[in-house]
């Protein structure tokens, strides 16, 4: 059974919704307008709200029978870009855009929400959560953190991104990682400034920067096992303001990408010993300061093995579901919900469009009959009704 009959009913409210959302987008912990939208819904279809966590965070409750609870995971908030495309639903909102297909994450939420509340064909309990900030802001964690596994206690937490570049109806889910851990770090080097005509007057930083840069990338080549994944990336050097002063001080700045959270620990470690040690070999001093970001994103083995039969069942096909798909070194905060409870995260095609985060990327409305279906069929054969 692909499509659920009764979800393609709705495909033309759930496009218009889709559509309104992304003519209107709101970037972090400001998704007032949305998350009003998504309350009301919510409501519409007799469903309990809540609402504040994270402070646009919203929760559905919908209860049938005495069965376990779950949750499942839309975000909701757009990104800080202008959109470039001419689509007749374009973002109305100056340097906001739907860029992420955050929009259809909540609209296919929706669509579930609303086929499983008119149907109720599970034993148990499911918390919708629709959470504000995904976009480098942690509104998952705030919503952990505001005590979202109290409130709404929930034995298994599931999450769904949409993938540009893979068929409309398929799907990708693999146990382990998903996405990666994110870390950014920031380096000062001071050294000495002089006349750039005299530098044995001085200690050049930018030469010591330059070797920190180069020496930095031998961290993945060098350090780590090369069957391990690991990203360190030099993004920004700013140095200096004019061509005849050497500089006193310089800031590198740039973030770490990896899967294994213990070789994750050791990279605080390992950056301040590669850049105190060229600072001293040059004369000058360095320091790091290091912000831990997301986690990464792992799904827990049974959950994984339950998803992938959802989404073959949904795909209409095995062939549909790739089971190993490369993870991502993206990350994602929905990885802070999977370190409280087991759950699945997966990817689910978004066909030919242009590329997450790109000025012309728009979801795909043939998508929401798809995750919609899938949301559904997970509730109604995890919450099943004994027979
Ligand atoms: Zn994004
Ligand atoms: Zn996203």
């Amino acid at each position: 059974m692909p499509i659920i009959n009764r979800i393609s009913d709705f495909h033309e409210e759930l496009t218009a919704w889709r559509r309104d959302l992304h003519a209107h987008p709101e970037i972090a912990f400001e998704e007032h307008r949305t998350s009003a939208i998504v309350a009301e819904r919510l409501k519409e279809m007799g469903i309990e709200v809540h609402q504040g966590l994270a402070g646009t965070g919203v929760v559905g409750t919908l209860r049938s029978g005495s069965g376990p609870a779950i949750g499942l995971r839309a975000d909701m908030d757009a990104l800080p870009m202008a959109e470039t495309g001419d689509l007749p639903h374009r973002s109305t909102n100056e340097n906001k855009m739907h860029a992420c297909g955050h929009d259809g994450h909540t609209t296919m939420l929706l669509g579930a929400a609303k086929y499983l509340a008119e149907t109720k064909n599970f034993d148990g309990t499911v918390h919708f959560i629709f959470q504000p900030a995904e976009e480098g802001h942690g509104g998952g964690q705030v919503m952990v953190q505001d005590g979202l596994f109290d409130l709404f206690p929930a034995e298994e937490v599931y999450g769904m991104h949409n993938m540009p570049g893979m068929a409309v109806g398929e799907f990708a889910v693999r146990p382990g990682p998903m996405m990666a851990g994110r870390d950014n770090f920031e380096i000062r080097i001071r050294g000495k400034g002089s006349h750039a005509a005299m530098p044995h007057w001085g200690v050049d930083p930018v030469i010591v920067g330059a070797n920190v840069v180069m020496a930095m990338q031998t961290i993945t080549s060098r350090n780590i096992d090369p069957q391990q994944a690991l990203v360190v990336s030099i993004t920004q050097f700013q140095a200096g303001d004019t061509f005849n002063v050497i500089p006193h001080e310089i800031t590198l700045k740039g973030t770490c990408r990896v899967f294994d959270p213990e070789l994750r620990e050791t990279l605080p470690g390992r950056i301040t010993h590669i850049i105190e040690g060229i600072a001293g070999t040059y004369g000058a001093t360095a320091e790091l300061e290091y912000f831990h970001g997301y986690p990464a994103t792992v799904n827990t083995v049974e959950q994984s093995a339950f998803c992938a039969e959802v989404a073959e069942e949904v795909a209409g096909g095995a062939d549909k579901v790739n089971l190993n798909p490369v993870p991502s070194m993206g990350a994602e905060d929905f990885s802070y919900m999977l370190l409280e409870r087991p759950g699945c995260y997966i990817w689910t095609g978004n066909g030919e469009s242009a590329g997450l985060h790109h000025p012309e990327y728009d979801f795909n409305d043939q998508a929401l009959l798809h995750g919609a279906s899938y949301w559904s069929r997970l509730v109604e054969r995890r919450l099943a009704k004994s027979a």
